[in-house]
């Protein structure tokens, strides 16, 4: 089977190891239940930053959210591996800018996430991705974000399931809390 996912917030824990720099480099101590109350992908009014400050601070810490040591999700990096042992074509499919595409690719594999060069997709908007996964024809497709889910969802033959998050628990697609549960989702014997 072709199954795609989505990185950041699917795979791996990047906006709460966001979280933790933001409280590092702004010298505040917002508890974490904070982080897993919000109600929207973007993380900056936890720390009382307007939309324009939260951007720039988004942007200045880039290089460190995205490259350092941010954590995959538990058993996401097996469960892959496992998928890719059992001979299914594992896509990636992030809307990282273009100029990160390559190195995330690297920094991906040496997480240990399995990667054929040729399914690594990057530098997509949010309506380029969904018309890209109708057109590679993806059995499954996870991912966390409202915006992508929705729009893909019920169309075509894809089948999505939503990574849960503190932001989309009003979505109604397939749900998956942990990377061990993916049985529950799709035969992952089918090929
Ligand atoms: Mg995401």
């Amino acid at each position: 089977m072709k199954i795609g996912f989505d990185i950041d917030d699917t795979l791996i824990n990047l906006r709460e190891y966001a979280f933790h720099i933001y409280n590092v480099k702004l010298k505040k101590n917002v508890p974490i239940d904070v982080f897993h109350r919000l109600e929207r992908v973007e993380i900056h009014e936890a720390f009382e930053l307007t939309e324009e400050q939260g951007a720039e601070m988004w942007n200045s810490s880039l290089e460190e959210i995205y490259f350092n040591a941010c954590p995959p999700f538990p058993n996401a990096v097996e469960t892959i591996q496992e998928l890719e042992r059992r001979g299914h074509e594992i896509y990636y499919i992030t809307s990282r800018p273009k100029v990160h595409g390559e190195r995330t690719l690297e920094w991906m594999k040496t997480q240990g996430f399995p990667i054929e060069g040729e399914r690594f997709f990057y530098g997509m908007k949010d309506q380029e991705k969904i018309q890209f996964i109708e057109k590679i024809e993806l059995d499954y497709y996870f991912d966390d974000k409202p915006e992508v889910l929705n729009t893909l969802g019920g169309k075509g033959k894809t089948t999505v399931v939503v990574k849960d998050q503190s932001y989309n628990r009003n979505l109604n697609f397939p749900r998956i809390l942990e990377w061990k549960d993916i049985e529950n989702f799709i035969d992952t014997r089918e090929l």
